[in-house]
């Protein structure tokens, strides 16, 4: 290639070789703080107390409704009627939910056991024989709430969805697809194996029952009105002898979510009104009342800022990115990758010009004008940022809440580290594209 040649040709660039030696410790003391932050929130509502919490120590502004979805909002020099400058991540990550009569024993294998609904788009053979813990709460008749957090202390006990061994697997799994090898029904939790004592019918369920009584002060028909969360009981840890990557439970999306938490509390006098927002329940599609789909919070938000403004024309001069992860080109599967439109792990922040399925169906497609401007805002502040694109044409895809907003009449478009190993309970992420999207969450909210 001749030197005149070279200069016209777009190259990717690795986050490692781009970051000055002062970014590369910044991005170690970032990670710290994420690794932290995750484990402290693997739930959407322990997020949000988690958000909460930053926001009071920063005296910034925060709206929250239903203890679900969250705004934090810096003011702008100019008026809101020129619109917002937001960041919007999601705090809900796949799992596996407790159903509403949970509670049974199996008395061939003397176990009681939780029955669990999966939340998300999980590979279901991924969630056995891992260590898990509870985490959720407990809304009794009277209204008064048990917070329920079990499996993390390194004192407290943990739980696990059992399997079959090797030996006896043959006809029930091995020969099936992966896919039905294991069923959504037989993930149920393994909670305890002592019997009651005494003439009781159910003895291990009603054990149960009874340290459940003792500990919490609950019945049976308590967990009803419950949500309880099943979650990996381990922590966020370092990964690679270089220590470049993370490893962890729920970094999609919480390697977005802390970013933009950074990026928002750490922000100065922005121009326009800037806001990062939080929202439950993107993993099963943004329905419900404290998700992208409805947008009842932000309009609220935006008459609250200021009563007089036109809130339909406050939206269309807004700005937004939908922070989300992106598919991590995944060695031993690269031929589901196009390889030149998708991102690689420590090649910085993820831009997707747009998501969906077979031909761009329900894709948020962000305008050549609006990625103009956000290369523009990255190439000036020397942020590393990659393309990406959800594996090749017509072998999957996937959405986020980009479209939610867009409709709207923002400009919106998506922006988010990518991650390996997505949707399963150990997801890794590179510390460099983790500190990436922090810097430009933080560009964006600036202008
Ligand atoms: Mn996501
Ligand atoms: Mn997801």
């Amino acid at each position: 290639m001749t030197e005149k040649e070279s200069k016209y040709v777009y190259k990717k660039k690795s986050a490692w070789e781009i970051f000055t030696k002062d970014q590369i410790k910044k991005t170690y003391d970032f990670a710290e703080e994420y690794k932290k932050f995750l484990n402290a929130a693997k739930t959407e509502r322990e997020a949000v107390q988690e958000i909460k919490k930053a926001a009071k120590k920063t005296k910034k502004k925060i709206m929250i409704n239903r203890e679900k979805e969250a705004a934090i909002i810096i003011p702008g020099k100019k008026p809101v009627s020129s619109g917002l400058r937001i960041v919007i991540s999601h705090i809900d990550s796949p799992r596996l939910d407790l159903k509403q009569v949970p509670l049974y024993e199996d008395p061939d294998s003397n176990l009681a056991l939780f029955e669990t609904h999966y939340y998300g788009g999980i590979k279901k053979f991924q969630w056995v024989t891992i260590p898990l813990a509870l985490h959720g709460i407990v809304v009794k008749k009277d209204g008064k709430k048990i917070i329920f957090n079990m499996g993390e202390d390194e004192k407290d006990p943990i739980f696990s969805v059992s399997d079959l061994l090797p030996h006896l697997s043959h006809e029930v799994q091995d020969t099936k697809k992966i896919d039905d090898a294991i069923k959504g029904e037989s993930l149920d939790v393994v909670v305890g194996s002592i019997p009651a004592t005494g003439d009781v019918k159910d003895k291990f369920k009603t054990a149960i029952l009874d340290k459940l009584h003792k500990d919490y002060g609950m019945t049976e028909e308590d967990f009803i009105s419950a949500e309880i969360e099943v979650v990996p009981a381990y922590k966020a840890r370092d990964m690679g002898f270089d220590r470049s990557l993370i490893g962890a439970y729920g970094q999609d999306d919480g390697a977005s979510t802390f970013a933009s938490l950074k990026a928002i509390l750490d922000l100065k006098n922005p121009e326009f009104t800037a806001m990062s927002l939080f929202v439950d329940k993107e993993e099963i599609g943004s329905e419900g009342n404290a998700t992208a789909q409805v947008s009842t919070f932000l309009r609220s938000i935006i008459k609250e800022l200021d009563p007089k403004v036109d809130i339909d024309k406050v939206m269309l001069k807004s700005k937004v990115v939908s922070a989300d992860v992106n598919a991590a080109v995944t060695p031993n599967y690269t031929e589901v990758f196009e390889l030149k439109n998708a991102s690689s792990l420590g090649n910085g922040i993820v831009m997707s010009k747009y998501t969906g399925h077979g031909g761009k169906y329900s894709a948020n497609d962000a305008s050549a004008e609006y990625v103009a401007e956000i290369r523009t805002i990255l190439n000036k502040a020397k942020i590393p940022w990659q393309t990406g694109e959800l594996g090749k044409v017509d072998k999957g895809g996937g959405g986020t809440v980009a479209k939610y907003f867009s409709r709207l009449g923002m400009e919106v478009i998506d922006l988010g580290p990518p991650v390996l190993s997505m949707h399963s309970p150990f997801e890794v992420t590179s510390k460099a594209d983790v500190y990436s999207s922090y810097l430009a969450y933080s560009e964006f909210l600036k202008k």
